[in-house]
This record gives C-alpha cells, sequence and structure tokens, in this order.
C-alpha cells in the first residue's frame, strides 16, 4: 500500500493544510478558536472559505455541502456547485464567507417533533470549526450544526457541542479546586469500537426483510454458531480482509484513525476500532465511518449491515464508548495517578460519574434506546437492560476502604487514613475482565457498552457530559465554600461513593439472579424503548437539562416524541415487511411442498396400496397445520398493524406496538422457522442463515 503518512488525513482540510494556507493571523485565531470552542470572529471566514475553495478544487471537488445529522441517526447532505458568474457574466468558481458559515436546508423533511407546528419550517446549518472540512465523492463536505429559525436543535451535532461546553465549565471549577490554574479547556475524548456485518449482496438482495429492516425477521438458527469461538480472531477471509484494507485506506484519507480490524465473535461479524479523540471529531468520524463501511462493502459485492441484531440467535452489534476527561493540558482526570492530589482529582471524578451514573440510570438507557437495539440488550450477548457499573477488584477494594474509613492496604501498603492518599496504579489487565458490564471502568476511562451498532454516538455522550457535568457542579459548589478543601475533598468523595454504591456490580451481568438482585436494590429495569423514552421528559430531567444549557423543555419533548415515532415506524416497516413475505412467499412454498408430497402419496396409492406413505403423511399435516396458524397469526398482524395507525398518543402507541405486533411477529417467526427446516431446501424461497453467515 501507498505510504500511510501521505495518506493519512489528505483528504481533509486539516490543521496542517490551514497553517499552510491561511494568513498566520488568521490561522492563530481558528485553532484558539477550535481548541477552546470558542465563536470565531465571522470577518476571517471569508479567507477560510476562499482557501478552503482553492484546496478542495485541486483535490477534484466542484461541489460543496454542509454536512449536518439530523435526527435520523444518518447524515444528510445538500449540494451546491461552486460555479458562479463575475459581474461581465462570465463562470468563476465561488465560496463565500457566508456560504461557509450559514446554510438553509429545508427543515420540513427532516424530523423535528412538534417544532415544526410551533416554528418556521426553515432550518439553518451553522458551521462547526472544530470539525474538520473534508472532501468526499468531489464535494467539499463542512460540519455543521443544524437548528430551526428560533435555535432549537434539529440535530445530533448540536446537543453534543452544548454538552462538551457544559462538562468543560464544570470540570474546570473541579480542575481549579486542585491548583490546576493553567487548563483553559477540558475535553471529552471518545474512542467507539464499532461491530457490524457483512454479507453478500447478492443473497442479500434476495431478503426483503434484510433490504427493508436491515435485519432478518425469520430464519432458522443454522446448526453451527459461535460456539466453537473459532471465528473471533481467526484468520479474516480474502474477499473480507481486501475491503477492510480499502475501508482503512477512505477512512485514513478522510482523517478518519481506524486502528484495529478484527472479526467478532458471530460469523460474519467484524469490528472496527479508531484512535480516541475529542467527543464532537469522534462522533463525526463514527458517521462517515459507518457510511464509507456500507458504500466500500457494496463497490466489494458486500453489503455491511449495522442493525443491532440481523440474526436471531447471532450474536448482535455494538458500539462500545470508551469515554474519558482530558485537559488542554494533557491530564486525564480518570487516570488513577500517584502523587495525592491528583489521586484526589481521580477520586473525585470517579465519585462523580459514578454518582451520576446512579441518579440518572433512566438517561443512559434511553440514550441507546432504540428498536433493533431492544433486541440485543439483555440477550446474553450484550449488556442487560439494567444500567450498573464495573470497577474492577482493586479499585473495589479500595472504595469499600474509603467507606470504611479503613486503610487500603492491597498493593501500596502506605499508610492512609480515609484509604485515598494512595491509590494503587491500576493494571488495565485488572479491569476490564467483565465483559457483561453496561458501564465499566478500564484502566483510564469508562466504557459504556450498550450503544446500538447503528444510532450515532451523540445520544449516550450528550447524557453522560450533562449527568456528570451536573454532579462536577454540585461538588464544585461545595468545595469552593470549604475552609478545609483536603479533608472536605475526602468526605465529599467517601459520601459519594457510600450514597451510591448500590450502582457497582461486579458479577455476572446476565444471570437471571441479578435481575433480582437489581429490583432489591432499585435499580431501574426498562425492559424496552416503549417504556424507558417516557422517561426523557420527566420534570427532573427536563430541569438537569435546562440548568446545564444541553436542552430547553420544547427541545426535550421534541426528541421523546421523534424517538418514540421513529419506534413505532420501524416496527411498523417490520410488520409489513414479515406479513408480505409470509403471504407472499411463505405460505405458498409450504403450500407447494405440502402438494408435492400429496401427489407423491398419490402416485404411490396407484402404484400400489401396499406402499407405506407415513412419512409423507405425517409431513403434510404437520406443515398443513402450521400453514394455516401462519396465515391465521399473519392476517392477525395485518389487522393490528391498521389498529397501531388509530392510536394517536405516540406513547400509547409505542407500547401497542411493542406489546401486540411484536409479540405477534414473534410468533410467526417461530412458526416459519420450524416449517424452514421441514421444507425441502428448493422450495425455501429465500437465502438461508447458512447461505448468509458461513458463505463469504
Ligand atoms: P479494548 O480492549 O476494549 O479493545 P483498547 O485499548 O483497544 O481496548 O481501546 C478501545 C478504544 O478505546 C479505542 O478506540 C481507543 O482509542 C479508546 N481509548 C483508549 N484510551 C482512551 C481514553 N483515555 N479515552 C477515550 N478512549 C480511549
Ligand atoms: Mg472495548
Amino acid at each position: 500500500m501507498e505510504d500511510i503518512k501521505k495518506i493519512f488525513g489528505s483528504c481533509v482540510f486539516g490543521d496542517e493544510v490551514m497553517k499552510e494556507r491561511l494568513p498566520e493571523d488568521i490561522y492563530l485565531l481558528l485553532k484558539a478558536a477550535i481548541a477552546e470552542h470558542k465563536s470565531i470572529d465571522n470577518s476571517i471566514a471569508d479567507t477560510v472559505a476562499d482557501a478552503m475553495k482553492d484546496w478542495a478544487i485541486e483535490k477534484g471537488a466542484t461541489h460543496f455541502t454542509h454536512w449536518f445529522q439530523p435526527m435520523t441517526d444518518i447524515t444528510a447532505e445538500k449540494h451546491d456547485s461552486f460555479v458562479s458568474t463575475d459581474k461581465s457574466g462570465k463562470m468563476i468558481l465561488e465560496f463565500s464567507g457566508k456560504e461557509l458559515i450559514k446554510g438553509e436546508p429545508d427543515a420540513s423533511s427532516f424530523p423535528s417533533g412538534g417544532l415544526r407546528a410551533t416554528f418556521e419550517a426553515r432550518g439553518y446549518t451553522a458551521w462547526d470549526p472544530s470539525s474538520y472540512a473534508f472532501v468526499k465523492d468531489d464535494t467539499l463536505c463542512i460540519p455543521t450544526a443544524f437548528c430551526s429559525y428560533g435555535g432549537e436543535a434539529l440535530d445530533q451535532k448540536t446537543p453534543l457541542l452544548r454538552s462538551m461546553d457544559a462538562i468543560n465549565k464544570q470540570a474546570l471549577r473541579i480542575v481549579r479546586l486542585f491548583g490546576m490554574n493553567d487548563v483553559k479547556y477540558i475535553n471529552t475524548m471518545v474512542g467507539p469500537e464499532q461491530e457490524y456485518f457483512l454479507v453478500d449482496k447478492e443473497l442479500y438482495d434476495k431478503r426483503p426483510d434484510l433490504v427493508f429492516c436491515g435485519r432478518t425477521l425469520i430464519g432458522a438458527k443454522p446448526p453451527k454458531g459461535q460456539e466453537m469461538e473459532d471465528h473471533y480472531f481467526g484468520v479474516i477471509k480474502p474477499r473480507v480482509a481486501a475491503f477492510m484494507r480499502d475501508l482503512d485506506k477512505k477512512l485514513w484519507e478522510l482523517g478518519v484513525m481506524a486502528k484495529t480490524e478484527h472479526n467478532e465473535a458471530a460469523p460474519a461479524q467484524h469490528e472496527l476500532a479508531p484512535i480516541f479523540t475529542n467527543t464532537n471529531v469522534a462522533a463525526d468520524n463514527n458517521q462517515l465511518t459507518m457510511e464509507i463501511m456500507k458504500k466500500t462493502a457494496e463497490e466489494h459485492g458486500l453489503v455491511c449491515l449495522l442493525h443491532e441484531k440481523p440474526f436471531a440467535g447471532v450474536n448482535g452489534s455494538g458500539k462500545h464508548n470508551n469515554w474519558s476527561l482530558c485537559t488542554d493540558t494533557g491530564i486525564n482526570m480518570l487516570k488513577p495517578g500517584k502523587s495525592a492530589s491528583s489521586n484526589n482529582l481521580f477520586l473525585l471524578t470517579l465519585a462523580a460519574v459514578i454518582k451520576a451514573v446512579d441518579e440518572h440510570q433512566d438517561l443512559l438507557r434511553i440514550s441507546v434506546a432504540s428498536a433493533g437495539n431492544d433486541l440485543r440488550l439483555g440477550a446474553a450477548e450484550a449488556p442487560p437492560a439494567i444500567i450498573s457499573m464495573y470497577l474492577g477488584d482493586e479499585l473495589d477494594s479500595l472504595l469499600d476502604s474509603i467507606i470504611k474509613g479503613e486503610r487500603h492496604n492491597d498493593i501500596n501498603k502506605t499508610n492512609m487514613t480515609v484509604g485515598a492518599d494512595v491509590i494503587p496504579v491500576i493494571r488495565k489487565d485488572n479491569t476490564d475482565r467483565n465483559r457483561t458490564s453496561p458501564f465499566a471502568f478500564t484502566g483510564n476511562k469508562f466504557e459504556f457498552r450498550m450503544l446500538g451498532s447503528s444510532a450515532s454516538i451523540s445520544d449516550a455522550n450528550v447524557m453522560i457530559n450533562t449527568i456528570v457535568a451536573d454532579a462536577f457542579c454540585e461538588f464544585a459548589d461545595i468545595l469552593e465554600k470549604s475552609t478545609d478543601f483536603e479533608n472536605d475533598v475526602k468526605l465529599l468523595i467517601r459520601d459519594t461513593i457510600s450514597n451510591h454504591k448500590r450502582i457497582i456490580f461486579n458479577g455476572d451481568g446476565y444471570s437471571k439472579s441479578w435481575e433480582e438482585e437489581a429490583k432489591k436494590r432499585g435499580l431501574l429495569n426498562l425492559t424496552n424503548t416503549a417504556v424507558s423514552l417516557p422517561y426523557l421528559s420527566n420534570k427532573a430531567n427536563i430541569e438537569l437539562f435546562s440548568r446545564n444549557g444541553v436542552f430547553n423543555e420544547t427541545e426535550v419533548k421534541c426528541r421523546e416524541e421523534i424517538r418514540l415515532e421513529n419506534y413505532c415506524k420501524t416496527v411498523h416497516i417490520e410488520a409489513l415487511t414479515l406479513s408480505q413475505m409470509i403471504k407472499r412467499d411463505i405460505i405458498p412454498a409450504i403450500s407447494a411442498y405440502t402438494g408435492s408430497l400429496c401427489e407423491c402419496i398419490c402416485s404411490k396409492h396407484n402404484a400400489s396400496a401396499d406402499i407405506d406413505c407415513s412419512v409423507e403423511e405425517t409431513l403434510a399435516k404437520s406443515l398443513s397445520s402450521k400453514n394455516a396458524e401462519l396465515l391465521r397469526l399473519t392476517s392477525e398482524l395485518d389487522g393490528a398493524v391498521k389498529k397501531a395507525k388509530t392510536i394517536t398518543d405516540v406513547c400509547e402507541c409505542a407500547l401497542f406496538y411493542h406489546d401486540t405486533l411484536l409479540a405477534l411477529m414473534k410468533q410467526i417467526r417461530d412458526i416459519s422457522d420450524k416449517c424452514e427446516l421441514e421444507v425441502k431446501r428448493e422450495y425455501w424461497p429465500y437465502p438461508t442463515y447458512d447461505d448468509l453467515l458461513f458463505k463469504i
């Protein structure tokens, strides 16, 4: 392959290009604004736009677009060309500062919840200089925030940026207490590990469920699944390896630091992990990664499935959101350092996260709620729907001694009063053992493991940033008034940990007994999207978001509505697709095969009354009765689809989709999957799980 150094970031209008192409004063202004998330003086926009345009044209771009993330989990673009005319009517290539800063896509084509009725349909996109512009498909893409005329967020980026500002503001108050006066900005850093499946495009095209829903709605499990554990870290198949190489190259060009590519637990499942970066860039990069994965797969005759559960009974896909807090001076607040003072900073940060997660289990759960992810969470392959935290043995015993006010003698046998003076260096392999935990401390970061594979990582990080900001704020309010900081910070750490220790669970999150135990501890168990989303607009949550400047009440309510609507739409499409597949293809296939069995019985009878027909008779009877049941249940499903349309309250509607439609769909699937194993192969109308999972 070509020189990686040359490829890397070659399609990005990044720091080096800016330095080279912008006048020094403007470059420095822009760089400072980016580092500290400050708004830029619009007067520099013309110069930046001009430099961007020249660079982009050299890269082959003819168009530009404001690249944004409406509340659909995918990105949107509206392309304009650079072509313009000068006064004499001659064609020129132009891109103004105004065009860089602001765009006006029609907001009415994107989900906006109640906002559409209340506000003008027009929406605005606004340049986000903190995420670099890039050239993709001959188009200069400018990362932008998307909001309504009144400034309400209509996208995923705006709240993310607001939440980053919120946590920066409060974390700065905390580090100031520790005398760190040189820190100017505190960033949340994220490395999202992305799981996905690859299937053959030709086979994919034969499955309406994959095409319309991104997941299989029927399909019997193959005799071999992931039980042999031979896929993970197994040799990557040549076709997949070619895809991965190509993908890496394209991502590198776009400045995405794809680092690790390997097979995942399930057959045909893989993972890509980038190197962590600040949350805003990580979120943009993850969107790009998903888009480029899909495109590259198609070029290789493959389809990349990002759905959380494309195959029932086979491991689903998620994203591990590795999250930490870093100062611009290079200190990771979640790194257990060696000196007592920075240990207290670490412990206080840890306490803030513990408090935040315990107090806002609902918000974390909501942040990962979707129809797709419901099929995965709690299915003994992904964390349960119950939020808990895993800290590892060392940290756990340390916290234990803090609560008891005892010495902590595990590794460093130095004297301690409340156990907080010396923190053993947390070795990574000691903390990363429990894969069943939704929120695990892994050495110097937390890994939130409940995210779905297809969703933007924004929602989850908006929540983490906001709830931790809020905990920091409470801490800072107390400690800024303290006259004996050393003592008070220790007391605060101790009290916080003892008040919230119920959220810490080091056992097996997949086990049934944990459900019981969690209930005793009073932890929430929101098993599906329909029951969890209504928590979003609770009074306490609205207050939390507004005091941290992340969402106002209207925005919260709109988001709840959009996501519930989205849930209903998803299940609706799935129900329609299943009904069609069963009626058009499955029932006729079973009938045809049953018919052939009957013909066989007839011809045997005609040949001689003595020939045994019991096999054909048993099979024909079994299949006929199952087919009748399929028809009955599918009619019932059709009725339920109609009924769902009449329910006006969106919460009630979502519950109906969950309780009635999904339940019926499961019954239908069970019968269809049994038939699949009884019907002669050539009669079955769709590629099977064996074909899809094992034949790449
Ligand atoms: P795993 O064992 O889970 O694969 P890795 O060390 O490979 O762990 O990290 C997984 C992800 O976490 C990578 O994307 C990596 O860049 C990211 N990561 C590592 N350190 C940090 C950190 N301090 N903050 C945020 N993300 C991090
Ligand atoms: Mg991981």
